[in-house]
């Protein structure tokens, strides 16, 4: 087992330190390693704890008295082992109402939250073609959403006007009650039962909102996707998605992307892969060919001998990189096709060459087998 460390070492103060230096050390070392600060950080978190540890003892002259004494065998702190984070918000969190910290930990304390409430994110799909998607695309969708209603200005009372300061907690949202924690008496807040942190209570509803503060529209909205996104991706437009009742901030609204297949190319990331079949009498002899591009045609030559699982490349001609300056290329894999119905007449001209030397396959020479080609491709 790891031995313990200094408690005064901990907070960093001197062994004659004043209960109001360890506050202060106390309230620095949290709030360096608060876990709000330092997300998926397993070492602050311990020391985030840790620091309440030592906090808890040192704040408390019997403890400190008995661990000035014995060290950590004179003292049991309630943190020591198996304590969570939120244990140490409960216990603690208040010490900071006082301090421009206050709203630091108030985020977990439950304070005040009528002020920064966020409505609903919407999440919509939507299906982009691979000519879309290599250039980025501007597109108009019609989104259902939550807005705020006119007649009320989005406070559910009528004419926006018609309410009052809740009677419970006087309109701050919160209510306040003394509670006894180890430190002695503190004070808790807590979100007022009554008006569930909104501080006021309306008198009269706005009839067009039914006092919801919001209304349900239609909405075109108009999404700007970059060149080169992928099928699952998803694109976040703030301030997009439902406005929450009665006041407060719109949410987000989650675009997924979904790829529609292809006909033609089979997407690589950026590169976008071609088959093409060519006659053995355009392979034997060469030819220009005319392929389709993601963006309309590109001539090719196939030069003469050219094998079966040639890769050829059209430069630039795949798909725009994600944020990024770089385009993909276009990747023409060759396969020779092989006729499958002939005529008589075919079938007396091509047996006329079946025992001529220059048809024998000769791959020995032409280095084009399947480790080839896959040189060719990774080159
Ligand atoms: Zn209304
Ligand atoms: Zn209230």
């Amino acid at each position: 087992m790891a031995t313990k460390r200094d408690y005064y070492d901990i907070l960093g103060v001197d062994r004659n330190a004043t209960p109001e230096e360890i506050k202060k050390a106390y309230r620095r070392t949290a709030i360096k390693y608060h876990p709000d600060k330092n997300p998926g950080d397993k070492e602050a978190e311990e020391k985030f704890k840790e620091a309440a540890e030592a906090y808890e003892v040192l704040s408390d002259p019997e403890k400190r008295a008995r661990y000035d004494r014995y060290g950590h065998e004179g003292v049991n702190s309630s943190f020591s082992g198996g304590v969570t984070v939120e244990d140490i918000f409960s216990s603690f969190g208040s010490i900071f109402e006082d301090t421009i910290f206050g709203d630091f930990f108030g985020s977990r304390t439950g304070g005040s939250r009528s002020s920064r409430r966020k409505g609903t994110n919407l999440r919509i799909k939507l299906k982009l073609t691979l000519q879309e998607i290599a250039h980025g695309v501007e597109k108009k969708v019609k989104v259902r959403r939550q807005v705020a209603c006119s007649s009320c200005n989005g406070t559910g009372a009528k004419n926006g006007v018609s309410f009052s300061n809740c009677y419970s907690c006087n309109g701050t949202g919160q209510v306040r009650k003394i509670v006894n924690t180890m430190l002695g008496q503190m004070v808790s807040t807590s979100t007022c039962p009554a008006c569930g942190g909104e501080g006021k209570t309306i008198n009269e509803r706005c009839l067009s909102c039914a006092g919801n503060g919001t209304i349900s529209e239609d909405e075109v909205i108009t999404i700007k996707v970059p060149a080169g996104v992928e099928d699952g991706m998803q694109l976040q437009m703030n301030g997009k998605g439902n406005f929450p009742p009665r006041g407060g901030v719109p949410g987000d609204l989650l675009i997924v992307i979904e790829e529609e297949e292809n006909p033609l190319f089979k997407r690589e990331g950026i590169h976008l892969h071609y088959d093409l079949y060519v006659s053995f009498i355009d392979v034997a002899l060469g030819t220009t060919l005319e392929v389709p591009t993601i963006d309309g045609k590109a001539k090719i030559e196939i030069a003469p001998g050219t094998q079966s699982g040639k890769v050829l490349r059209l430069k630039g001609k795949g798909i725009k990189e994600l944020n990024g300056p770089n385009v993909g290329d276009q990747i023409i894999h060759v396969n020779v096709w092989t006729p499958q119905n002939l005529t008589k007449e075919e079938k007396a001209l091509l047996e006329k060459l079946r025992h001529s030397p220059n048809f024998k396959p000769q791959p020995e020479r032409s280095e084009r087998g399947f480790f080839g080609r896959m040189k060719e491709y990774f080159s």
